[in-house]
């Protein structure tokens, strides 16, 4: 199964991924989290990209797409359950790629699931979470750069019969059982 999570930062993506691989057997493909085992590396990848992610600015196209474009090719043979991405992709023109990415190696997208959340309550969450990115400013940044740039892609997957919405907010498990009710119905 290919899955894509859809949602504004703090819509809760990160948290249900565990459940989600556990059950499903896919493996998940988080830019953010890439992004940030590169600046702590210090790599040069990861030096390029800092500046943009303490911002809450979209880090360039080349370089997340270099980093997908090497994890899929390999991950298609060692993972045949499929895959998950959170944080990727953020705006149309990653979107387009994914498409050409995956129509090349014949593994189109099954289902985007995309999490409805409130702005004040994620403006609350993120503010509590307390990551290095986490602070005021930033935040509203990054909710601007979603708003501006992320959000296009729900019209953009709904044209496509792919958007299914989960209602982001009530507890952890309940929210896990909204994903379940969608996922067992494509598995
Ligand atoms: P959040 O949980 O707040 O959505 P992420 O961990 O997904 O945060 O991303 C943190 C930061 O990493 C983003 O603000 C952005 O700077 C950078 N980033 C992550 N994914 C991408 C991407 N696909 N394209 C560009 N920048 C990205």
């Amino acid at each position: 199964m290919r899955i894509v999570l859809l949602g504004a930062p703090g819509s809760g993506k990160g948290t249900q991924t565990d459940a989600i691989i556990q059950r499903y057997g896919v493996v998940t493909v988080a830019t953010g989290d890439l992004l940030r085992a590169e600046v702590a590396a210090d790599t040069a990848l990861g030096q390029r990209a800092k500046p943009f992610m303490e911002a809450g600015e979209l880090v360039p196209f080349d370089i997340v797409l270099g980093m997908i474009e090497n994890g899929l090719q390999a991950l298609a043979r060692t993972h045949p359950k499929g895959f998950m991405m959170d944080g990727f992709p953020r705006d149309l023109a990653q979107a387009e790629a994914l498409d050409k990415l995956l129509a090349k190696i014949n593994q189109p997208l099954d289902v985007v699931l995309f999490f409805e959340v409130r702005y004040e309550e994620i403006v609350k969450r993120l503010l509590g979470r307390g990551r290095a990115d986490d602070n005021e400013e930033t935040i509203h940044n990054r909710l601007r750069v979603y708003e501006e740039k992320t959000a296009p892609l729900i019209d953009y997957y709904t044209r496509k019969g792919l958007l299914r919405t989960i209602k982001g907010t009530g507890s952890i498990e309940e929210i896990g059982e909204r994903i379940r009710a969608v996922l067992d119905e494509i598995a």
